[in-house]
């Protein structure tokens, strides 16, 4: 039950969230229910809490109540409904279950943008304290190693020591280094928790003889999915205080949509703080060094078909279609789009930090049956994806689905390819 003093909260929380944008939102809706064919989620349960239009409903109804005449003075009119336990949960099962992936408003003849109007209703569910517990836990866990990095450091160091051998193996140089706290470097490399991630990034930014250290702490932001401000701003702190700490010029960020997007768009925005360095992704980068002739590739290595999936938050969010594209054809020129791609294409189904939460589970797996038939369609034999919950969800429908395909990040796929000539085998050492 919602006591009055929760109610009041909440109240609060809807009203200092609501801007001009968000009224907009609120009010322009017709109901023409063009959003329910982008959605993944709806497309393949039919349930109506997945139904776009019906999960900023809920804020709507709620907003009417408290904040307008309307409600306020003449309750039974309309659709203002008050807060109580049953619309909270319906509001928790609409909103963590979004994947934030934007199709509905790419589709919506309005744009409205279902994903900001559910930010309030995270909110509001934090508030209730009814948020996410395991994205809370995740977030909390990530603000702590930022509190006591000292504790972990030498932990980072020693795994770091064992991966360095795997590198060295893979350039044939046993001078090949990870380096790390490398103060004055030119690149700062924001890997994902545990090192497949940074295996291949180290062998990219060997060859290309850069200037690079290693972040000690991960790019994933739970503080993002969960929908508190406040611990996502403390993560990436964590990151923005140790580039600044070594007075790095670039920070890279791995090859992951959500954290590209809340260092290179939402850290500013959020914090009101112009970063002093630049925020670029690996994707980035290894273009520059494809453009500069510093990865050379074995082009006919590769013989089966390969696919591209668009991750919503580095393709429709982020707006990067060309880019990642083109790296590819650097590799192969076997490649094959899924229909639809882009703008259009279909969610996965693992985003929204839903890869991490076993609740969803079962309308996870159910959902990713677009991508599923995209796929079969393509009869591509290699997926690429270059965001880690993209690549767990479609890993997980891969043997769901008995697909039989190889999904890869951006990196694998052209470090498994990649000639390391012989001439720069001697002699070759980090900066
Ligand atoms: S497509 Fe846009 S206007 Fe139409 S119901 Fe969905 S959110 Fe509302
Ligand atoms: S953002 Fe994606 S998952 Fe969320 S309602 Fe829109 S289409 Fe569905």
């Amino acid at each position: 039950m919602v006591d009055i003093e929760t109610e009041k909260k909440l109240v609060k929380v809807l009203e200092n969230g609501i801007n001009r944008q968000l009224q907009y939102y609120l009010d322009v809706c017709t109901r023409c229910s063009i959003c329910k064919d982008a959605c993944h989620q709806y497309v393949t349960t039919k349930d109506v809490r997945y139904l776009p239009a019906y999960r900023a409903e809920l804020i709507r109804r709620i907003f009417k109540k408290y904040l307008t005449a309307e409600g306020k003075f003449i309750p039974s009119l309309g659709e203002a409904t008050e807060i109580n336990d049953r619309l909270l949960d319906d509001l928790f099962e609409s909103t963590y279950a979004c994947t934030g992936c934007r199709r509905c408003m790419y589709y919506c003849p309005f744009s409205i943008d279902t994903t900001w109007v559910l930010s309030l209703a995270k909110a509001i569910l934090i508030a209730a304290g009814k948020g996410s517990s395991i994205l809370t836990e995740l977030a909390d866990a990530s603000v702590m190693k930022g509190e006591n990095i000292a504790l972990f450091k030498d932990i980072i160091i020693d795994t770091l020591k064992d991966t360095e051998a795997q590198i060295q193996e893979k350039v044939k140089d046993p001078n090949a280094i990870i380096p790390i706290d490398k103060e004055g470097a030119e690149i700062l490399y924001v890997a994902l928790s545990g090192v497949h991630s940074i295996i291949p990034a180290a062998v990219i930014f060997h060859q290309a003889k850069a200037d690079w250290t290693l972040s000690m702490f991960e790019a994933a932001n739970y503080g993002y999915f969960l929908g508190d401000t406040e611990k996502a701003v403390k993560i990436a702190d964590r990151i923005v205080n140790e580039a600044k700490r070594l007075n790095v010029k670039e920070v890279v960020i791995t090859e992951c949509g959500h954290a590209y997007r809340v260092m290179q768009i939402l850290y500013e925005y959020w914090t009101k703080e112009k970063l002093p360095f630049k925020v670029t992704s690996i994707l980035e980068i290894m273009s520059r060094y494809f453009k500069e002739g510093k990865i050379k590739i074995d082009t006919g290595k590769i013989k089966d078909i390969v696919t591209y999936h668009d991750p919503c938050q580095f393709g429709r969010n982020a707006g990067f279609y060309d880019l990642p594209r083109e790296i590819i054809q650097y590799v192969t020129t076997n490649f094959r789009e899924l229909e639809p791609n882009r703008e259009k294409n279909w969610c996965c189904g693992g985003g929204g930090g839903l890869v991490a939460q076993p609740d969803f589970d079962e309308l996870r797996l159910e959902s990713g049956r677009k991508k599923v038939e995209q796929i079969k369609k393509s009869k591509a034999k290699i997926v690429i994806s270059p965001c880690e919950n993209c690549r767990l969800q479609l890993d997980n429908l891969n043997e769901k689905y008995e697909l039989g395909i190889t999904i890869s990040s951006m990196m694998d796929f052209v470090v498994d390819t990649m000639i390391i000539p012989e001439d720069e085998k001697e002699g070759t050492k980090e900066k």
